[in-house]
């Protein structure tokens, strides 16, 4: 069985107290590997050796950044398939999903921002006749990324990367429940050049090491992903030190159908928004709101669909949907279904729980599932469920789709589907979420700002503004005036 270990210091190492925890794989029900239980002494070690490295990897220059990171995201690409297959056995995801969307966007987020690295400059104000000013923006120096289970490689390099990038070094922590492409990432990056303590991989509890991290004095910034109850604690945590924080948090996504959409593409669309790795992603739509005028044509179709979907072995190459993330998950998942019901809904689709034979008979899979019925106030529409279920509600004028999709806390996302061009900039303008997509979904710039509002976070991630959370600003000031 894999033994997984730590990432301290450019070696591979056992927790300091030697204790390791279960790694599940939620296809099969079996245990797969061991992972340490680390603790505070673990992250004490690992800030030391990330002290050692801080001097001479912040004053390295942007090329020798940059080639590091191009040779990281080089090295992801040709480990792909054991990547894939070690993110697919960790999260029961489709492999064609690790193959095709992980892996390679972990690849992205390291080539994207090595570029970053050598495009990055700073502003300067000029104060005509009397001075000129100029912004240092210098890392922050060990700066701590922890991140979710959900897109295991991808979102914690989306967060390692630009920290890199900028001269800071890391102590990262996957979630425990999908630890092992994090785990073979330090060799990934040992082999490209990074020097040793410049990337420290801890695993274990959020609770216990990831409460380490937000506590420790010497690390100067938080950038979490994950749940906003999770969130909220370390806002609250970190706030009396002070510490530069980054949330990005769960989601309750709208998504808007209007009458005039291009029908075919939208009805194909909206089910990927809604399913795609089984609803566990932070960006998918849940409150699919659609106008009365298709409505019954729209659930039909969509309800045909739906019906259709079936999931199955993840490492089956034509697998579309795998498992969810765990036995615990899922039964949280059949509890928000059961009080859909007692809020009133109807379930249309799907909504049980499917055993499959053979290999993952001992599997966590769902039937997705959908729910109409329900008013935007019930806490199934108001709750983040982060599965495959979805509920449908009706509107008839634009201002009541725009009163249904901003009748939430969260606000991380939405998506409209519409051919008339001056409702979607409109409606656009208004909407209460981070990221608006028009006629598309998961259309992704790596230069955008990426994050939410209310509920889903503080902060936006991607592009110069990761750059810049992961820099202080110093402005310097020169009298250029000898009469000032
Ligand atoms: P959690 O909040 O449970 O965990 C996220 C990470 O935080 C994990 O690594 C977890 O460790 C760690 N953690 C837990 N407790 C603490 C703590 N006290 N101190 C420090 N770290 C801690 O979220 P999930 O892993 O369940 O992820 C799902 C959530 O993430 C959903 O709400 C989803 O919407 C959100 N998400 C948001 C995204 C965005 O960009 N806005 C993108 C993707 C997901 P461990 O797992 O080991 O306990």
């Amino acid at each position: 069985m894999l033994l997984i270990e730590n990432f301290i210091n450019g070696s591979y190492c056992a927790p300091l107290d030697s204790t390791y925890l279960d790694n599940v794989n939620p296809a099969t029900g079996i245990v797969i590997s061991k992972i340490p239980r680390s603790n505070k002494k673990d992250i004490d070690l690992a800030v030391q050796s990330a002290q050692a490295a801080f001097p001479n990897w912040s004053a390295s220059s942007q090329e020798s950044r940059f080639l590091i990171l191009n040779k990281i995201a080089e090295g992801i690409e040709s480990h792909l398939n054991e990547l894939a297959l070690a993110e697919t056995n960790d999260t029961g995801k489709a492999i064609s999903h690790s193959r095709q969307i992980d892996i390679p966007r972990a690849a992205s987020n390291f080539r994207f921002f090595a570029t970053a690295a050598m495009q990055f400059a700073s502003e300067s104000h000029d104060m005509p006749k009397r001075a000129i000013n100029y912004t240092l923006r210098q890392p922050i120096g060990i700066v701590g990324c922890i991140s979710p289970w959900n897109l295991p490689l991808y979102l914690f390099t989306w967060k390692i990367a630009p920290a890199l990038a900028t001269g800071n070094c890391v102590i990262a922590k996957p979630s425990e429940l999908s630890p092992t492409t994090a785990f073979l990432l330090g060799k990934i990056c040992k082999e490209a050049g990074l020097p040793d303590g410049v990337l420290n991989i801890i695993q274990g509890y959020g609770t216990e090491v990831g409460e380490a991290i937000i506590q420790h004095p010497d690390i100067k910034a938080i950038s979490f992903t994950g749940g906003t109850k999770t969130g909220k604690h370390i806002a609250t945590q970190v706030a009396s030190k002070f510490k530069k924080l980054s949330l990005e948090l769960g989601g309750k996504n709208p998504c808007l159908v209007f009458a005039d959409c291009d029908y075919e593409q939208t009805l194909k669309q909206v089910v990927r928004l809604a399913f795609s790795n089984s609803g566990q992603i932070c960006l998918c739509g849940s409150r699919i709101l659609i106008e009365e005028r298709i409505y019954e044509q729209f659930k039909k179709d969509f309800i045909a669909k739906v019906d259709k979907m079936l999931p199955s072995d993840p490492l089956d190459p034509d697998c579309k949907m795998g498992s969810l993330i765990s036995n615990e998950h899922l039964n949280k998942v059949l509890n928000y279904i059961e009080l859909a019901k007692e809020e009133g809904g109807s379930i249309l689709s799907g909504g049980t729980q499917i055993k499959l034979s053979g290999r993952c008979e001992g599997g966590s899979f769902i039937k997705p599932c959908v729910i109409e019925g329900l008013g935007p106030d019930c806490r199934t529409n108001m709750e983040e469920i982060f599965g495959p279920v979805v509920t449908l509600q009706s509107f008839k004028t634009d201002e009541q789709a725009l009163e249904l999709a901003n009748c939430s806390q969260y606000g991380l996302a939405s998506s409209i589907w519409t051919t008339n061009l001056n409702r979607a900039h409109r409606l656009a303008e208004q909407i209460q979420t981070g990221i608006v997509w028009i006629n598309c979904w998961l259309l992704r710039d790596l230069r955008t700002p990426f994050g939410g509002l209310n509920n889903s976070g503080v902060g936006r991630e991607g592009g110069y503004e990761a750059m810049r959370f992961f820099t202080e600003p110093k402005n310097i000031c020169i009298n250029y005036n000898s009469n000032l």
